[in-house]
Formats: C-alpha cells, structure tokens, sequence
C-alpha cells in the first residue's frame, strides 16, 4: 500500500503538531483504507503515538510504518494497530488479553475502549518501558506482564478478545482456550517467518471456532513455548513490514 504524507515530517515536540499530524494519519493512512470502527477511529486520533517511541524518532511519530524500539523490536504501523483492533468486534467495556506488548502502543490505544487489559511482552526492558509510559500517561486499567505470552494469562481468562502483535505458526492452544464462549482472537500465522496470514478465530463453543483470513502480512516472530522456538536466523534485527 502507497504511503501517504510526508515520510519525514519537520522535527518538533510541539503537542499542537503531533496532534495535528495524528488527524492526518488517521484521515489518511487508516480511514482512506477502509478502518470504519467509530470507537476506533477515535482512540487512534486520542492516543499519542510520539510518546510511545525513543527520543531520536519521535518526528517519525506519525509514519505510515512501523518504527524500532530498541531489543530487535518495532512499535506496529498505525494501519495495522487499527485494523487489527477493529477485527477484535469490540463495542466497550471488554476484558482484552494483548500478547506482544512492545511499546505499549497499542494497549493504550486498546485501554480507549475496553474495560481491562492484560499485555504481556516477552523482554523485560520493554515491559517496564511500556508500562512507565502507560503510568505516565495516566492509563490506569492496563496491566503489563512480563513473560510468555504465547501460553496467554490464565489468571484472568475468559477473555472477550485476545490480539497478539507477533506471529506464530499456528494459533496458540492455550489462548484459544483462554477466550470466551464469543470471544475474538486475532493473530498473523504462517508457516514461513517471512509471510503470514492475519486470522480472526471466533469462539462459536466449548470446541468450536470459526476461522477468517483478513490479510496478508509480516510480522516479528511469537518467540515461546507456542510459538516459534527462536527467529529464523535470517530473521535477525527488526521486521520492518506489517501490511502487504
Ligand atoms: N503492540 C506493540 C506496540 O504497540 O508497540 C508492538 C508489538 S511488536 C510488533 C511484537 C512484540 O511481541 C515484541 O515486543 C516482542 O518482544 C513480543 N513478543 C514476541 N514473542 C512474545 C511472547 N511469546 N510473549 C510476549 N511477547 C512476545
């Protein structure tokens, strides 16, 4: 998909132009491509995208890609950080397991519509960087969690909607059983470290699940016990591309 705006916006930490190129990322990058969800739309254009990044590529905020965050790791490109939480069906209030926790990104744009959110993210300097950023932004119902996520937390299952920001081989057993009955999980999975296939699984009963391809789409690997063992080794450094 063709980037749209500047791909290198003039340097500057005032809150008036962030906030303005935000209107522009979403009118652009996100409504021009189909995302509809109200309730998403508007958490996109509320939440600050610069303070989720290193210092040296906060003018980058607003890019239609994703960025790095130090540890090999990327915050998402907007588009797939709302496509992505518009495939999860909310409608307010849910309780919402995050695997892949990053920046905290994401979890923040998730915490402007559901009730709860754990986020779980497997390195610990991300972990306590996303939830320094979300504390100071003042977003008080996101728990961040160290660790593997790809066993999901089945400490506060049934979850009405599960998103993971990493991909994996196959969907993870114990997430699966982690959602409730209803219940959303949304996830890239591909056989190939390269290249994989957005799914939305939709918990129809106790053993039943539909299944539904959104999109094409490359993301960091799931590194865990249902995940990927470790990255491809030419997988090393960041994943750049997210949507295809
Ligand atoms: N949602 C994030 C944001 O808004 O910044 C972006 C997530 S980034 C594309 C994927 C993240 O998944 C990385 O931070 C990576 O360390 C994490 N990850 C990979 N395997 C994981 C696992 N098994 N459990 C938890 N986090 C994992």
């Amino acid at each position: 998909m063709a980037a749209s705006g500047s791909r290198h916006p003039p340097i500057s930490n005032d809150a008036t132009d962030f906030a303005a190129q935000r209107e522009r990322m979403v009118a652009q990058q996100i409504v021009a491509r189909g995302v509809r969800d109200p309730l998403v739309l508007d958490a996109m254009r509320q939440v600050p995208r610069e303070a989720f990044l290193p210092e040296r590529t906060r003018d980058l905020a607003y890019d239609d890609s994703p960025l790095p965050i130090g540890c090999d790791q990327t915050i998402s490109q907007p588009y797939i950080v709302a496509a992505m939480i518009e495939a999860l069906q909310l409608k307010g209030g849910e309780r919402v397991l995050e695997i892949g926790a990053g920046s905290g990104y994401a979890a923040a744009v998730l915490a402007r519509i559901a009730g709860e959110i754990i986020t779980i993210e497997r390195i610990g300097a991300l972990a306590d960087r996303a939830a320094a950023t979300l504390a100071a932004l003042g977003i008080g119902h996101v728990q961040v969690r160290q660790g593997d996520g790809s066993r999901g937390w089945p400490q506060r299952a049934p979850y009405d909607a599960i998103v993971v920001a990493a991909a994996g081989p196959h969907p993870p057993e114990s997430l699966k059983a982690q959602l409730a009955i209803g219940g959303r999980l949304v996830m890239p999975v591909g056989a190939d470290q390269r290249a994989q296939k957005l799914l939305r699984l939709t918990r129809t009963g106790a053993d039943d699940f539909r299944c539904e391809q959104l999109a094409d789409v490359r993301f960091v690997p799931l590194v865990g016990d249902e995940g990927w063992a470790s990255p491809a080794p030419d997988q090393a450094g960041p994943t750049i591309a997210e949507s295809k």
